[in-house]
């Protein structure tokens, strides 16, 4: 990984596209600190498309594209995007995308709180259509990250897709992920060709797919502390965590705006 600092100039004026995972990328230990919040505004003030891709419900969904400085949000790990356009909000579902009421999902859930420890179903799943998330990470108390392995490996062996955030580990039915659908929506929407043009900063495997289709990737430093599970790390490193990173990050790209 090469450190942010080295972002070039001709790097950074190919960027049109600053894609970004929320929860420890923009945030902090939970919060989204006030100069990350800014961060995100200064990029939009730039005229750059500002998309956030998360595993975040669509309950926040609806909120995050209704009030935040952005283009659009891809929320539930893909399964959909919410944008507004001249005072109307609109919602797109992937095709693939199966309700969180699915019988095998449910057996997940009951299984997977019965053979692994302290887990719990995530405090904001009320908010969620498609997926059904555990948390492992978000509140007290905080596993290790073998237990949300354990619990990959359960919602995997039962037949459905499992990713690791920081906080959950999200497991739903149907194929699809961040980078279709982040790629699909900035294709129809705002005129995107080349994955040159975007730079997307995340920290954790659920962003593995955006980190090794986007050349001009960015882990926030925290990063290191999943590598050990990820296959795809990304191209640049900030040296410092979480929304305080993606504060150095966008400043090293608008530097050069
Ligand atoms: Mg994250």
């Amino acid at each position: 990984m090469r450190p942010i600092a080295e972002l070039t100039a001709q790097e950074a004026n190919n960027i049109r596209y600053v894609l970004m995972d929320i929860d420890d990328t923009i945030t902090t230990d939970g919060k989204l600190p006030a100069c990350a919040y800014s961060a995100l505004w200064h990029a939009y003030d730039a005229g750059l498309t500002v998309v956030p891709i998360t595993g975040r419900p669509a309950g926040w969904c609806d909120l995050i594209v209704r009030q935040w400085p952005v283009h659009g949000v891809v929320g539930e790990n893909g399964a959909l995007v919410f944008w507004e356009i001249d005072g109307h909000l609109h919602r797109f579902y992937d095709e693939n995308a199966v309700s969180n009421t699915h019988h095998t999902l449910q057996n997940i859930k009951e299984r997977v709180l019965r053979e692994v420890p302290q887990t719990r179903i995530a405090g904001d799943q009320f908010a969620r259509m498609f997926d059904i998330a555990i948390d492992f990470a978000e509140e007290e108390p905080r596993l290790p990250l073998e237990s949300a392995k354990k619990i990959q490996d359960i919602c995997e062996e039962m037949g459905a897709i499992a990713k690791i955030s920081s906080i959950h580990v999200n497991t739903w039915m149907g194929t699809y992920d961040k980078l279709s659908m982040a790629t699909r929506f900035l294709a129809e929407h705002y005129g995107y060709t080349d994955p040159k043009q975007v730079i997307f900063f995340g920290d954790s495997p659920n962003d593995e797919p955006m980190f090794a289709h986007f050349p001009l990737s960015v882990g926030v430093a925290n990063v290191l502390e999943y590598a050990p599970y990820m296959k795809q790390l990304p191209t640049f490193i900030t040296s410092q965590k979480s929304g305080e990173g993606f504060v150095e990050g966008i400043e090293k790209l608008l530097s050069y705006k």
